[in-house]
């Protein structure tokens, strides 16, 4: 596909390796056991509202928001509550989680399970936006920001554009891919629905060039929409040249709107809203068909992996990840590591016991071969990872001020705008650990920031 839109500042090639794509989504079975964190979005841990020996419905609420950065949580399954404890996430940071035993489906009201597509949208904006927030939808682009807080701009902020990304420049990564092909009428109903919450800003649908089959279906879907309402004609799906870090929010935004978010800046002081496609399919659901959020898509890939043995599955949220590894037919003997998300911005799995949250999007099984760390080199001053850099950073900078702990040096030089995308360890010759570095010192002069008395 021939286009020209892309981000400007820095950016990497690396392989594709999107081996599930062929693979169609599948039910995921339910496990006997499910066990529900209360941190599965941006913001403060939601308030377990239920206690052990209590019987929950699936789409329940169980957990309450517990603060104005928070949202509610939603039994995944029907059954009974036999824990409220603290357990091990998945980086075995200790987290408050709702255990139940799994019994047959039965439904809270109100929920509409019809496969209908519901393609009216309802005229009153402050209900579509209760419904967003009662659903407990959370960015699924891999931020969980509560949904309904982005789509309320702060005052004198107005969102011009809203970009539906559907970028998923990771590699590996299918599960945006084949929703794209599977639900791109509900994706684009999701759109409408939350353009018309902002007010009615452009739409565009942002789909990297790697993805053909992609742009075709969200056009037909669009197309077909069309036919039904005016609500759907202030969309477009825009083809992206393929770069990576292309799915993060600065970078889409450039490359759709050739807007720049400003150091520290957020995506609305440029005018725009981002939001995943995933996301998107989720407000759908949380609008149209009042389902609250117990459901996404995660991918189970790798080259360690046998194409018979890639899988796309559409999982409840609290299902182990160990039993996902186990349905999916085991963890490959040569995978020495497991990561939940992509190669390059991805968490290494470091408690197999853990649960799937909203925002899990993959089981990846790296091999030996492919965590290799070659041996460091002294750098050679040769600007590869400030060229390679989508922040405009200095990375070889950044990493000495932060081996000499200058924090305020770091500061000065934006280390806070790092946005940890690995490209510049990834062009590396001197195979430095650019990124671990930066990552620590950046954490170091956030808690800095956060640490001075505000005015
Ligand atoms: S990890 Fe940070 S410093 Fe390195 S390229 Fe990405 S944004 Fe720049
Ligand atoms: S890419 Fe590596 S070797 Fe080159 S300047 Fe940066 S840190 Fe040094």
């Amino acid at each position: 596909m021939d286009n020209k839109f892309t981000f400007r500042i820095g950016g990497v090639h690396p392989a594709d390796r999107k081996l599930s794509r062929d693979c169609a989504i599948e039910v995921l079975p339910l496990p006997e056991k499910v066990s529900v964190s209360m941190a599965q979005h941006l913001g403060a841990p939601a308030k377990p509202v239920v206690a052990p020996g209590d019987r929950v419905k699936t789409g329940q609420v169980i957990a309450e928001p517990a603060g104005f950065v928070s949202a509610f949580v939603h039994s995944p399954v029907t059954g009974t509550v036999t824990a409220v404890a603290s357990k091990a996430d998945l980086a075995g940071k200790m987290v408050m989680h709702i255990d139940i035993d799994v019994e047959k489906d039965e439904w809270a009201e109100g929920i509409d399970l019809t496969p209908e597509l519901v393609t009216p949208l309802p005229d009153d904006k402050q209900l579509i936006l209760d419904r967003i927030k009662a659903a407990g939808v959370v960015g699924l682009g891999g931020a969980t920001f509560p949904t309904h807080i982005k789509l309320c701009p702060p005052p004198g902020k107005t969102a011009e554009y809203l970009i539906i990304n559907g970028a998923e420049c990771e590699p590996y990564l299918t599960s945006d891919y084949r929703m794209m092909l599977e639900r791109p009428r509900e994706i684009l109903i999701g759109a409408a629905l939350m353009q018309k919450v902002l007010g009615g800003p452009k739409c565009i649908a942002a789909v990297e060039d790697n993805k053909p089959e992609a742009v075709e279906s969200l056009k037909d879907a669009l197309h077909f929409l069309q036919l039904f309402s005016k609500d759907y004609e202030n969309i477009e799906i825009r083809v992206l040249k393929k770069k990576y870090p292309q799915g993060g929010e600065k970078q889409l935004i450039d490359a759709v709107t050739g807007r720049q978010v400003k150091s520290m800046g957020l995506p609305i002081d440029a005018g725009a809203v981002v939001q995943n496609v995933a996301t998107s399919f989720a407000v759908y659901e949380a609008v149209q068909k009042k389902k609250p959020l117990l459901t996404n898509v995660l991918s189970v890939t790798g080259d360690c992996l046998p194409p018979e043995r890639q899988h796309n599955y559409l999982f409840r949220i609290g299902i182990p990840l160990r039993y996902i590894a186990q349905v999916a037919g085991g963890v490959p003997e040569e995978a020495v590591k497991i990561v939940s998300g992509g190669p390059m911005m991805g968490k290494a799995i470091a408690n197999l016991d853990a649960t799937t949250v909203k925002g899990s999007s993959s089981l990846l099984y790296l091999s030996a071969k492919q965590t290799l760390r070659r041996e460091e080199g002294p750098c050679i001053r040769c600007g590869k990872c400030a060229q390679a850099c989508p922040m405009g950073l200095e990375p070889f900078l950044l990493k000495k001020l932060a081996e000499v702990g200058d924090q305020q040096a770091l500061e000065q030089n934006a280390v806070q705008d790092c946005l940890e995308c690995g490209c510049c360890q990834y062009t590396c010759p001197a195979y430095l650990p650019l990124l671990d570095t930066i990552r620590i010192a950046k954490a170091d002069v956030l808690n800095l920031i956060k640490s001075r008395p505000k005015n």
